[in-house]
């Protein structure tokens, strides 16, 4: 069987909406171009992508599952949640978007104070990616990109590894929610909860403790893992009976080295998503 005609779905990129680079039609024309068959759009803290992906979609003959990508806390580590197949018209999820939104903006202007009390200028309007596209969700890339801009750093990676990244000299984490939390409102809106790229978390031992919070799935597949880093977790999901989903994390020319598709899951599991979306809407 060719690449081409297996099915393969990339369920984790970012657009315009938060930090990705790219609109959300033109995330989805790239992945029907790239072979996707099915795609989810898990933009941070925002679901606003969907009004126009979905339509979108349909016009190009690509299977959508509704996606979101949460950040919350459990005691000091950061932990990245995805959402599937919850109902886009949930008030438990708009509302929580908005909490997000609120949190953003106290966030980032804390941290635009101590760039400034380090002698580097960068208003709220510098915070722009695309001047042409309504951004939802600001965040810490958009600060760094902007810190490239105006020449105060080399590289986003410099932004973040001298300045912004976490327990740097600029970091603010903010308010902050609970994984318990952010798993009731993925919950509440009749969707399924995920734990977003866990290779990427120090410990894996905590990793297991806060796996054993409601979790539906683990993401399995990531960009850049290794083969063996990658069997470690598939095994883990497969122990706990969780849902092995996979994705790229595709930013676009934000993080210009991870390629839409370049990680997904099978089609059995975006089966699974989509059997699980078709049931709560006939609820
Ligand atoms: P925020 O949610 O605004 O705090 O920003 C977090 C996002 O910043 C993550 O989702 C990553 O995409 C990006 N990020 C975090 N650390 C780094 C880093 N060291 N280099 C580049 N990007 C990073
Ligand atoms: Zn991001
Ligand atoms: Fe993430
Ligand atoms: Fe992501």
């Amino acid at each position: 069987m060719s690449l081409n005609q297996e099915f393969r779905a990339d369920l984790h990129c970012h657009t315009t909406c938060s930090d990705g680079s790219m609109t959300p039609k033109e995330v989805l024309r790239l992945a029907k171009d790239v072979g996707l068959k099915g795609i989810s759009i898990t933009d941070h803290d925002s679901i606003e992508a969907y009004t126009e992906a979905v339509p979108k979609a349909q016009l190009l003959g690509l299977e959508i599952i509704p996606g979101v990508e949460f950040s919350s806390h459990y005691g000091e580590t950061s932990v990245h949640i995805l959402g599937y197949a919850f109902s886009l018209d949930s008030p438990a999820i708009h509302v929580f978007c908005d909490k997000h939104t609120q949190r953003r903006t106290h966030r980032n202007k804390a941290i635009l104070e101590k760039l400034a009390q380090h002698r580097m200028l960068i208003n709220e309007e510098d915070l722009v990616i695309n001047p042409n596209e309504p951004t939802h969700t600001i965040g810490r890339p958009h600060i760094a990109q902007a810190l490239v801009r105006k020449g105060y750093c080399r590289t986003i990676r410099d932004a973040f590894n001298e300045y912004i990244g976490e327990g740097k000299p600029c970091f603010e984490s903010g308010a902050r929610f609970s994984v318990e939390e952010t798993l009731q409102v993925i919950h509440d809106a009749g969707g399924l909860a995920v734990i977003a790229h866990p290779h990427l978390m120090d410990d894996a031992k905590e990793v297991e403790t806060i796996l054993d919070f409601p979790f539906d799935g683990v993401e399995v597949f990531y960009a850049r893992f290794t083969e063996r880093d990658t069997k470690k977790w598939l095994e883990i999901a497969e122990k706990r009976n969780l849902l092995i989903t996979g994705g790229s994390d595709f930013h676009g020319s934000i993080k210009p080295n991870i390629a839409l598709g370049s990680s997904w899951a099978p089609e059995s599991t975006f089966r699974v998503l989509q059997k699980h979306y078709e049931a709560i809407q006939r609820n």
